[in-house]
């Protein structure tokens, strides 16, 4: 099998297909903030209302939030497919043999319940005394839990892609978004089984698998997606993955460098990590991590969890860089606060920006400057009656 180069893992693997040569100019990508997040699921239903209302698409939430860590749509899946592979086995070295990726398919009842363990906490509730945490003192609560939303990540070795023998699916050049030609598709769910995070699903109805489309012609007009533009808790950026710091301007006074996802998750700077990179595919969503939580569960989903550190990530330890991370998104920087502002400030794409002492710009793909913020809102105190509707 061929070997392409996995950065999220610091070593080659096995992959079906050749790698490419160059990456592309532009390639799809989100940051989340998981800290922001409120678990209303409007991105949910602003997916499911896009693209997936029809007959047969009843159980396809393409977009859907789960409670860390007792949640999972379908049930189970992660620590299922983790149980799965020895340590340090993406699922392409770990596959059976005569199958180009280790997976499985869940059962009907797995997908019967997307809420099942929202809210839930992680510990006992504590009776009597109250308990205090100091995250200064790496001291954490017993109870805990953070929302985690998830969608397909348009990895960079997909997973779908690899598994089809009717290479239905394909990465598009222009943006790198993964879509399925379901004129091709037979109905073999290999792409349902073969996805580590169980975003392809078949439809009983059509008889062919169906898959998140990364909101593609709102991509082509310049807009985010759907669960970029509806998040109530501003949770997301959307934008170019590969504008690094050498890329030009887009013209206008637009600066050159890199787009502001790119600085949260390969600058030196790291803010933002990738949804069990272990699985090999290189997903190009990446999440800010909660830094309530405990480094050891973050650790197992948030890095390659090897006890070698192969990666350029900080730290010397996949431990030691999930805790430079959490204190990163804890106490951030005047840059990264300033990105943070551009997080829902526009429908539009934001392909560079700029951060100053007092605001923080951003421009599209064409050079129009489409957003432009103070660090603080100014305040403004009403002359006059002060009045309330309380009595
Ligand atoms: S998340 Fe799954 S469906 Fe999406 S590109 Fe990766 S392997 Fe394919
Ligand atoms: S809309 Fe935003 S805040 Fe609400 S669940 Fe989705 S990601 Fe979280």
């Amino acid at each position: 099998m061929p070997q392409v180069e996995n950065p999220q893992l610091g070593r080659s693997h096995d992959y079906p297909y050749e790698p490419r040569e160059e990456e592309r100019d532009y390639h799809w990508g989100m940051v989340v903030n998981t800290n922001r997040c409120i678990n209303c699921n409007t991105c949910s239903f602003a997916c499911k209302s896009t693209w997936t209302s029809g007959k047969g698409e009843e159980y396809m939430w393409w977009m859907n939030v789960e409670t860390e860590p007792y949640g999972g749509y379908p049930m189970g899946w992660d620590m299922r497919l983790l149980d799965d592979l020895d340590s340090g086995q993406t699922i392409y070295e770990a596959a059976e043999s005569g199958e180009q990726v280790r997976g499985y398919i869940a059962d009907k009842e797995e997908w019967e319940y997307p809420a099942l363990g929202d809210d839930q906490v992680h510990g006992e509730y504590p009776t009597g005394e109250v308990v205090e945490s100091d995250l200064d003192e790496g001291e954490y609560h017993d109870i805990w839990q953070f929302y985690l939303p998830r969608l397909c990540n348009h990895c960079k070795n997909p997973a779908c892609l690899a598994a089809c023998p009717r290479q239905a699916i394909y990465k598009r050049e222009e943006d790198g978004i993964v879509l399925l030609d379901q004129e091709r598709c037979r109905g073999y769910r290999r792409c349902v089984k073969g996805c580590p995070y169980h975003k392809p699903m078949y439809n009983p109805e059509t008889g062919v698998s169906e898959k998140p489309v990364g909101c593609y012609p709102r991509i082509e007009e310049g807009f985010v997606p759907r669960c970029v533009s509806s998040c109530i808790g501003k949770t997301r950026l959307h934008g170019n993955i590969n504008r690094g710091p050498d890329a030009p301007s887009p013209g206008g006074d637009a600066p050159g460098g890199r787009s502001p996802i790119n600085y949260l998750v390969h600058s030196d700077e790291k803010v933002a990590l990738p949804l069990y990179p272990q699985f090999g595919t290189r997903p190009q969503v990446f999440y800010m991590p909660p830094y309530h939580v405990p480094p050891e569960f973050l650790t197992q989903m948030f890095t390659p969890n090897t006890d070698e550190k192969r990666n350029d990530w900080p730290g010397d330890t996949y431990r030691e860089s999930i805790e430079i991370v959490q204190e990163r998104v804890r106490n951030p920087s005047h840059h990264v606060l300033g990105i943070l502002q551009l997080f829902g400030a526009t429908t539009k794409l934001i392909e560079t920006y700029e951060v100053t002492d007092e605001r923080v710009r951003g421009w599209d793909r064409n050079g129009e400057k489409v957003a432009d913020l103070p660090f603080e809102e100014e305040l403004e105190v009403r002359e006059g009656e002060q009045w309330t509707n309380q009595p």
